[in-house]
């Protein structure tokens, strides 16, 4: 008798898969062309490539007792302390310049570096690291989207993080499409010299794919302006008309083609669709009190404005812990911890002086009005939603819910900003930017606030009456054309106006063949 195979384990879906949840809802729900559908299921390009860097030489701490005691009479060294740069992991890159004036004591490639502790030298060498673009639609505009550096990043993650683009260029009703990139690497692992390295050799390799009307960068997890500077420099080098070319990333330096406003633009962007989620009830956020999770870009710009129109901080999570203040916590107070102490090299709210420590699944169980992800996705799964003791999810960080979690808010009557509109404060003035560099203008930060606020209270407000199933034409938004005559979850309106959005142009414009 031969015995049968065991059952196969069901297939997990696949994060792209599992994001997709909310496209093919929308797309049943509108019926969605079949040939539109089919055009935005998968992406138009998925590059994956390589790029080589140098690495310096390293002083790595040594931490095994026995080796520890075999060199337990090794004398000081003395090096220049400048030329010694500080990792995350307790290395230091050592620079050349270290040695000028220096007192050296090294056997078998081991110093003792005075009031530090014994060191091994690693000698530099060249590292490969895994680079990625995908391209996912370009129907309504170039290709835009951030450009990540970190450890956890894969090839499925910037397909589902390209896709988001596409709906969130739609729904802020700029004229782009959406992709996503980056490289597999934990920045804070390299000197700035190595990473400025890094960077222009992931341009030299993303040269021929990009181009300010045809795909254009911008900062995100592990990214930010200097990054773009960088980014900007070595895809307009040597071009004649280079200046022509500055928009070809945004989020850059306003000193060099960066728009007023942009740095804050999406925890902006954010605190807007909370502030008219509050104007929907009568009221507005002053005396609200929040939770946040993230507190890197997205996440400190939303908490300073909100604390500024009076909704209180009550705790905070991010990489390196959690803290929480009953009283409410000083924003400003906590940013100068977390920015402008050199000893805060991890740039964490954990160790904050005046709050106390606590658990990170804590920080989801404290009552309050508004939890905020503003870190990474996938972290308000079911289990979380269960504990939340809050009347409002505001997305900030791209994806932080899950499928399941989104079913869990459901039942409880917990409300929603979806991310694709939550924090699209950030895609809105990267168009700014954009069309600034073009015309060779600098608008002020008044009137980017101004044109950012309309734009989003003006586009949530159209998603607000998808979800209600009330069409509306009033001064400020039209609603008439993207109801579809029932009533739906925030998610799934936020998508169904995306989705008619690009379904437009291929309707009007036909396919190229
Ligand atoms: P950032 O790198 O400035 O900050 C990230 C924050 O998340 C940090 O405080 C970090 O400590 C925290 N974090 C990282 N891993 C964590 C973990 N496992 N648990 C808890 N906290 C963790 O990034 P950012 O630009 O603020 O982006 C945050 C999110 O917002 C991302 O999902 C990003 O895609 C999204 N987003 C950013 C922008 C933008 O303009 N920066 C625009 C749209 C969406």
């Amino acid at each position: 008798m031969t015995s049968r195979p065991p059952p196969a384990e069901p297939k997990r879906p696949t994060i792209y898969q599992e994001a997709m949840e909310v496209f093919h809802r929308a797309a049943d729900l509108i019926g969605l062309d079949r040939r539109v559908r089919m055009e935005l299921e998968e992406p138009d390009y998925e590059h994956i490539f390589y790029v080589t860097v140098k690495l310096h030489t390293r002083l790595t701490p040594l931490t095994q007792a026995a080796e520890v005691q075999k060199y337990s009479d090794l004398s000081d060294s003395e090096l220049l302390p400048d030329g010694l740069e500080p990792l995350l992991d307790g290395s230091f890159v050592f620079k050349r310049r270290a040695l000028i004036g220096a007192k050296l004591q090294m056997r078998d490639g081991v110093v003792r570096l005075k009031g530090k502790g014994l060191y091994k030298v690693v000698p530099g060498r060249p590292e490969r690291f895994k680079a990625y673009r995908v391209q996912h639609n370009q129907a309504r505009g170039p290709y835009k989207g951030g450009i990540r550096y970190h450890q956890d990043v894969s090839l499925d993650l910037f397909k589902v993080l390209a896709a988001e683009m596409t709906w969130k260029t739609a729904i802020a009703d700029v004229p782009f499409g959406g992709a996503k990139g980056g490289i597999k690497v934990d920045p804070r692992s390299l000197s700035s010299e190595e990473l400025e390295a890094l960077t222009l050799r992931y341009m030299y390799r993303l040269k021929p794919l990009i181009g300010p009307t045809l795909d254009i960068p911008a900062p995100d997890v592990g990214t930010d302006a200097s990054i773009m500077g960088l980014l900007l420099r070595q895809f307009t080098d040597g071009e004649r008309e280079r200046h022509a070319l500055r928009g070809v990333v945004t989020g850059k330096d306003t000193r060099i083609g960066g728009s007023e406003g942009r740095v804050k633009a999406t925890g902006q962007g954010l605190a807007y669709c909370i502030q008219e989620w509050f104007a929907d009830r009568g009221t507005t956020p002053a005396g609200s009190t929040f939770v946040l999770q993230g507190f890197g870009n997205v996440g400190s710009n939303a908490a300073e404005i909100l604390s500024g129109l009076g909704s209180k901080l009550l705790a905070v999570n991010d990489s390196g812990g959690t803290i929480y203040s009953p009283g409410g916590i000083d924003v400003p107070d906590l940013i100068a911890y977390v920015y402008d102490n050199p000893a805060n090299m991890r740039r964490t709210v954990a160790g904050y002086p005046k709050a106390q420590q606590i658990g990170k699944t804590d920080l989801w169980g404290v009552e309050c009005d508004i939890a905020i992800p503003a870190a990474l996705g996938g972290e308000i799964t079911g289990p979380v939603a269960e504990r939340l003791k809050c009347k409002l999810v505001a997305e900030g960080a791209n994806g932080p819910t899950t499928p399941e979690g989104d079913r869990v808010l459901e039942k409880r009557g917990i409300e929603m900003i979806p991310d694709i509109i939550g924090n699209a404060g950030g895609v809105t003035v990267s168009y700014y930017e954009w069309i600034q560099n073009k015309r060779m203008e600098h608008w002020s930060e008044t009137e980017v606030n101004g044109r950012l606020e309309q734009a989003i209270k003006s586009n949530y407000r159209i998603i607000r009456d998808i979800s209600r199933n009330t069409p509306r034409r009033t001064a400020t938004h039209n609603s008439t054309r993207y109801c579809i005559g029932k009533e739906v979850d925030m998610r799934t309106a936020a998508m169904v106006l995306a989705l008619k959005r690009i379904e437009a142009h291929y309707q009007l414009e036909g396919f190229s063949q």
